[in-house]
């Protein structure tokens, strides 16, 4: 009997330390995460500069554009729409219109890479959300529109990479 109640009160010991050693981790872990710099901003009043090699909307130079259609050929989805006439006269294909969409679109950057003139570029631009996924579809004259610097430029909080 008498063994029982010590073998109970020892048992009992053991269940409040390990107890304690398992409140102290935990505490352990929150006084951590107290000395560290905030991960989360206060998206949309704060804004997360884009790291340099960023790949945001599409940003696309109609006048530098020779119609050859690369960036359809590289594009794993056949994505960009490239509309042309050949011209005998100047035996040439002038582009009559462009577009990607962007809903569809899953910025792997291979048409910007491969595109012989340079005439499309990534943006920093990640706002693209839209009620009707129809707006996604961008035309040359929205590709051609320049990239709106949407973020504030913060030192102390980290970058979208
Ligand atoms: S690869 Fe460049 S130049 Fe050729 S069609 Fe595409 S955007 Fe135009
Ligand atoms: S970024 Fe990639 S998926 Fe988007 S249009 Fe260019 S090649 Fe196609």
């Amino acid at each position: 009997m008498t063994f029982n109640f010590i073998k109970n009160i020892q048992n009992y010991s053991e269940e409040i330390s390990q107890a304690s050693r398992y409140i102290g981790q935990g505490f352990t872990v929150t006084f951590d995460h107290m000395n560290r710099r905030p991960i989360t901003i206060h998206y949309p009043y704060e804004k997360l500069t884009p790291s340099e090699r960023f790949r945001g909307r599409i940003h696309f130079e109609f006048d530098k554009c020779i119609a050859c259609e690369v960036c359809v050929r590289v594009c794993p989805i056949n994505l960009p729409v490239v509309d042309y006439e050949f011209k005998s006269s100047i035996k040439k294909k002038q582009l009559k219109s462009y577009s990607i969409d962007f809903g569809v679109c899953i910025f792997c950057g291979n048409c910007v890479e491969y595109c012989p003139t340079n005439c499309l570029s990534m943006t920093e631009e990640y706002e693209l959300s839209v009620y009707d996924r129809h707006e996604l579809n961008f035309d040359h004259t929205a590709l051609g529109r320049l990239p709106v610097a949407t973020y504030l430029s913060s030192p102390t909080k980290p970058s979208i990479n």
